[in-house]
């Protein structure tokens, strides 16, 4: 019987979104969270690669790592494995803080 991997609620005409096993109103608040998220990180991404000054530059990788942490943190509270291309991201911009 399908089953919400985050609030648990099953039936066997429970819609799961196939990609992370969330029923439709969790899967709808998670992506609504994701990607508020994902939106600053690309910003501060943008900033990086605009930024002149170091000091500025060195902010938003600093940025981009604790949006990338709270995209991490999300993905735990609803139980999903979150994406390497997101682990990649952080490590990415740890090393260049
Ligand atoms: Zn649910």
């Amino acid at each position: 019987m399908p089953q919400c991997k985050k609030c648990d609620k099953k039936g066997l005409f429970l819609k799961i979104e196939g990609d992370t096993g969330l029923c439709l109103s969790c899967n709808e608040k998670f992506a609504g969270e994701g990607k508020v998220l994902t939106e600053k990180i690309i910003e501060a991404k943008n900033k990086v690669s605009s930024a002149k000054d170091p000091e500025e530059k060195a902010g938003a990788c600093k940025a981009i790592q604790q949006y990338g942490n709270e995209l991490l943190a999300l993905h735990k509270s609803y139980n999903l494995q979150p994406s390497q291309e997101l682990l990649d991201l952080i490590e990415t911009y740890k090393k260049m803080a």
